[in-house]
């Protein structure tokens, strides 16, 4: 766990224009200041992220965000103060702070205020904002524990904050709300059903294969195995043939799986939760490359709360791959 004195390192690291990888409630963070665009470049050099797509920029407190966007909105303060600090990404209209570089050139920037006691004391003790994306090499796994990151990333960057395996699992949702209607981007950690109890009417939500967001790619959060998506009662009969032909094959299951038959097939752990599956899925997919797995046959779960985040995580997962 970071001490007080590992905080005080990170946040001297980032003023002079150095990469730190830091725990939030969703997954780590290879975080640069957000208002130094030398600093920026480096973190798209570190994944090699191509430059246009843009990061987060994590900030310290809702208070603050009128000094990194150009206005408020009403319907972002209200998401901003019922969400924050949380797995809510809020896109608005880019304040002069954060530099172009951690827009990806956009006029919008997206931000939020993580709920992570190590990440809440690094952005306090730096006083600025954070651009920040997931701490792993571009279009692979997300890391939800510090080894993950050092395992990603190794001498790319200075320093590793541990703040322990991340309680949400999946990346934060991310709210278009420069307009009237908010729109959802990227499905994550604060559910379709609780923005729309908040803001009291319906949200759209993006197809799960589709790519909305500028930067993401049709393949992504990928493991090193080739990932299929089967309907449930498939999963058996495909991971069989799959292994008469040769493959080393690792079954992932929802859980929603009851059938003890099924469940003995699985190569990890059945989640008990969807909360559980979500703050187990990145985990499970590096288990199963360090098994030593070439394919991963895997059944969606069914795309209500987390499932919705889960789901667009396994479709892009799934997706075709740069080199194919
Ligand atoms: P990650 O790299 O996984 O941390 O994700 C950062 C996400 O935020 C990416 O999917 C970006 O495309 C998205 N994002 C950041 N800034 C913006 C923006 N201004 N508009 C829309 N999406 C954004
Ligand atoms: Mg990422």
């Amino acid at each position: 766990m970071a001490r007080i004195s590992d905080i005080e390192k990170a946040a001297t690291l980032l003023r002079a224009g150095r990469l730190v990888a830091f725990p939030t409630e969703t997954v780590y963070g290879l975080g640069a200041d957000a208002e130094d665009p030398d600093a920026v470049a480096r973190i798209f050099r570190a994944k090699g992220r191509p430059p246009s797509h843009p990061l987060i920029v994590h900030i310290g407190g809702a208070e603050n965000l009128g000094d990194w966007v150009e206005d408020v909105p009403a319907t972002a303060r209200l998401l901003a103060e019922r969400f924050w600090p949380g797995p809510l990404t809020l896109v608005l209209r880019r304040g002069r702070r954060v530099s172009l570089a951690a827009t990806g050139g956009l006029e919008t920037v997206a931000v939020r205020v993580p709920d992570h006691p190590v990440a809440l004391a690094l952005l306090a003790a730096f006083g600025g904002g954070v651009a920040a994306p997931s701490a792993n090499r571009f279009g692979s796994v997300s890391p939800t524990t510090a080894s993950h990151v050092r395992a990603e990333l190794g001498d790319a960057v200075d320093f590793v904050l541990d703040g322990g395996s991340c309680g949400v699992g999946v990346e934060s949702t991310i709210v278009d709300a420069t307009g009237d209607v908010p729109t959802i981007l990227r499905p994550g950690g604060v559910t379709r059903e609780d923005l729309e109890a908040a803001l009291g009417r319906p949200l759209a939500v993006p197809s799960a294969s589709r790519v909305r967001v500028p930067g993401q790619h049709p393949s992504h959060y990928a493991p090193r195995a080739r990932v299929v998506l089967v309907e449930p009662e498939k999963v058996v009969a495909e991971a069989e043939l799959a292994q008469e032909l040769g493959h080393r094959v690792g079954v992932f299951l929802p859980p929603s799986f009851a059938d003890a038959e099924v469940k003995a097939h699985a190569a990890v752990e059945v989640p008990g939760s969807m909360a559980e599956y979500a703050r187990g899925l990145y985990g499970f997919l590096r288990e199963l490359d360090r098994q030593g797995c070439d394919l991963i046959v895997a059944s969606l779960p069914a795309q209500e709360g987390l499932g919705l985040a889960i789901a667009n995580r396994l479709h892009r997962a799934a997706g075709p791959r740069p080199s194919a």
